[in-house]
């Protein structure tokens, strides 16, 4: 394996370390778009009762977590998915992918609790039900090739495809997202336990030829284009570990000081409908020279249809 060889010489820093790419501030802007939508999502979605429906299954009374009972009071009415009031199905985890048109193709959640399992993750959920899909449903434009020589098959099904994920993927989801060969994956929360699982099979998998992409998606910080939020989730989970000794991202992320910090994303998402865009008519350059389907003002159309289709269909229970 070249890559691993060449790494095998140099101090592990350098495999580690985020891959540098300048992004345009036209392209920063739409992925702001987007990840404001993936916050919003996870905000209306919100479920804080972690041991079960109103803390009843916690072994005593723990002071760690919010309670969705403090969520919304008559002053401070805060209309929220079914979930709130339900079972804690998983964590406060989503996901979607977006084709390289610039539509939303699908969202999923992290479903560890209802499955009593490690592995649904909201990455690899999303991943599964993607592939799935493209069983019954080609709509989507998800190659890098041209249409007459574009495939669906599995190996390049996910090539032109980028996935937003609240929270840095682990070792399965970057697995998974390597097998499909996806385009890139941006997050929007650090997860220092996944010790940049993401940036070092992204460089071991780059290719020496610079047409070729590499094979792991490159992961994409929210921090690269300056989005406010990922620094306030990651201050305040500092803050959270200090004050409480539990160092649980789970934990953290049903708690009520970070549930108001995806609230005010998703109250900036439907702000930008009204204060409009920096630039509304770009549109993604792709590979083939072709330009995306959709502008930034198009994108965020596409991402308020979204969240009205996603409100509707919420926090669905798909063995998938
Ligand atoms: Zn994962």
């Amino acid at each position: 394996m070249p890559k691993l060889d060449e790494y095998l010489k140099k101090p592990v820093s350098e495999l580690v370390a985020d891959s540098p790419r300048v992004i345009p501030q036209e392209e920063m802007e739409r992925h702001k778009i987007y990840s404001l939508l993936l916050m919003s999502m996870v905000a209306f979605n919100w479920n804080s009762n972690k041991r079960g429906i109103d803390d009843s299954q916690k072994p005593s009374p723990s002071k760690d977590y919010g309670s969705n009972l403090l969520l919304s009071t008559p002053e401070k009415p805060v209309p929220r998915g079914k979930s709130l009031k339900g079972d804690y199905l998983g964590h406060n985890i989503a996901a979607f992918a977006v084709d390289r048109d610039g539509f939303v193709i699908d969202f999923d959640f992290n479903h560890n609790e209802i499955f009593n399992s490690s592995t649904q993750h909201a990455e690899a959920r999303l991943l599964n039900r993607v592939f799935s899909l493209n069983q019954i449903n080609d709509s989507w434009n998800v190659g890098a090739q041209s249409e007459a020589t574009s495939s669906n098959s599995y190996g390049q099904l996910l090539q032109g495809v980028t996935i937003y994920t609240s929270l840095e993927s682990c070792a399965q989801c970057s697995g998974i997202m390597t097998l499909g060969n996806a385009k890139e994956v941006v997050y929007l929360q650090e997860d220092p336990g996944q010790y940049k699982i993401g940036n070092i099979m992204f460089r071991l998998t780059e290719s020496s030829d610079p047409n070729r992409k590499a094979l792991a998606p490159r992961p994409i910080a929210a921090s690269a284009f300056g989005f406010n939020y990922y620094s306030a989730l990651s201050e305040k989970f500092g803050e959270y570990k200090k004050a409480t000794g539990n160092s649980s991202i789970t934990s953290f992320l049903c708690t009520e000081v970070a549930f108001l910090v995806f609230i005010e994303a998703e109250k900036e998402l439907h702000q930008l409908a009204h204060n409009g865009l920096m630039f509304p008519d770009w549109k993604a350059k792709l590979v083939t020279g072709s330009e995306s389907q959709l502008s930034n003002r198009d994108v965020l159309e596409e991402c308020l249809g979204f969240y009205k289709y996603f409100a509707v269909k919420g926090r669905r229970g798909t063995p998938h």
